[in-house]
């Protein structure tokens, strides 16, 4: 049987951590602030920025929430940023994505300061990750990377096949699993051959937005699979972009969903902000 690797357990550890962490910050009199910026009313979104704010305030972050009504401007989001750059007493930005159709995310995202990114989208830090310069990494893809290390993974060395190649998912995963000294393949839907790509792969995540789409066909025994995607199926629970049941017996180590993936990415953005008073 694989072993199945357990995010909610991880990310609870790491919030343990940081919790300590901010504790200690705040006797040396620092505290951490993140400023959360949400436009409209999406119900999903609205349950991530809420996810985020607790998450916040079980570690001891303060969080400053601006619920901005769905006619907000560009103009008007763009001078909100502006402001928030230049406050000292806020450390991290985050603008809760999708935003609505008549602004355009790129702008906003590139507004942010870098050194207060700590969704880690900014042009700059994803550069500074393609050319190994210190920076904020993409909360999901780092708390991939913390996943595997805390379950004693090996990463170094190892045939690794990145299925998706997203600016917020696939591609900074596949740079840090470069970074991690790992030999590595990305996979997009242009691919040919992909189970014969995916069966070389040591360690295989996948990013594909489609659910139960791998199946034990694509998997080379004893491999660790990594399923980043998050569905709802026909009886509502949710699944991801692997068929666990097929792909289980298969495999030395597995991500389940839920209870993989998902409870890193909010784990890694807490780090991200406690991060930022170093930035
Ligand atoms: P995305 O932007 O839709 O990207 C999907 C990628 O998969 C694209 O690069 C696409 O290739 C590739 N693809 C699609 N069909 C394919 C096929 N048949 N064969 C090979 N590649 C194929 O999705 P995303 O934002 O990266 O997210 C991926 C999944 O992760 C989604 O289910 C999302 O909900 C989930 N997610 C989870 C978390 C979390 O916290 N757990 C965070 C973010 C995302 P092209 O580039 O050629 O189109």
């Amino acid at each position: 049987m694989a072993k199945l690797i357990d995010g909610k357990a991880v990310s609870a550890q790491i919030k343990e951590e940081l919790k300590e962490t901010v504790a200690k910050k705040k006797q040396q009199g620092i505290t951490i602030s993140l400023a959360v910026i949400q436009v409209g009313n999406d119900p999903a979104s609205s349950v991530y920025v809420n996810n985020k704010k607790k998450a916040c305030e079980y570690i001891g972050i303060q969080s400053i929430a601006y619920e901005l009504p769905e006619e907000t401007t560009q103009e008007e989001l763009l001078s909100m940023i502006d402001d928030l750059n230049g406050r000292d007493d806020v450390n991290g930005i985050l603008v809760q994505l999708p935003l609505p159709g008549h602004i355009d995310e790129d702008k906003i995202i590139n507004r942010i300061s870098p050194d207060k990114d700590v969704d880690g989208f900014h042009p700059q830090s994803v550069g500074a990750l393609c050319i190994g310069q210190p920076g904020f990494v993409s909360c999901t893809p780092a708390g991939i990377i913390a996943l595997l290390k805390r379950n004693h993974i090996e990463i170094e060395g190892k045939e690794c096949v990145v299925i998706g190649r997203s600016n917020i998912v696939g591609k900074p995963m596949a740079l840090l699993m470069l970074r991690e000294n790992a030999t590595v393949t990305v996979a997009h839907s242009r691919t040919k051959d992909l189970k014969e790509i995916c069966k070389r792969a040591d360690i295989l995540i996948v990013a594909i937005g489609k659910p139960k789409f791998i199946t034990e066909e694509y998997i080379k025994e004893g491999a660790v699979v990594i399923d980043v995607g998050i569905h709802r199926n026909e009886n509502n629970k949710l699944c991801g972009d692997v068929d666990f049941a097929s792909v289980e017996p298969h495999c030395s180590a597995i991500t389940p969903v839920p209870g993989g993936v998902g409870p890193m990415t909010i784990a890694m953005l807490m780090n991200n902000c406690v991060e930022s008073v170093k930035q």
